[in-house]
């Protein structure tokens, strides 16, 4: 099971962190990826893959690290 947070981790930091949604746009439904950032990467490796295949790209605003 990935680790799931019920609330948003410091993008500073080095989890993931990606919002994911869950019952709809509700409050209570926010849930945020707990699991480490990948190695070079803003997100793990799953969500990294997953914003690029929607996005085409990565964007970033910055104060965002990178995984080590
Ligand atoms: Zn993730």
């Amino acid at each position: 099971m990935p680790r799931i947070l019920n609330r948003e981790p410091d993008r500073g930091g080095q989890v993931c962190g990606y919002q994911i949604q869950v019952g709809g746009w509700h409050n209570d439904g926010q849930k945020f990826c707990g699991e480490p950032k990948a190695a070079g990467r803003y997100f793990c490796q799953e969500h990294h893959d997953w914003v690029l295949d929607e996005c085409g790209e990565i964007r970033m605003a910055p104060g965002n690290a990178i995984g080590r």
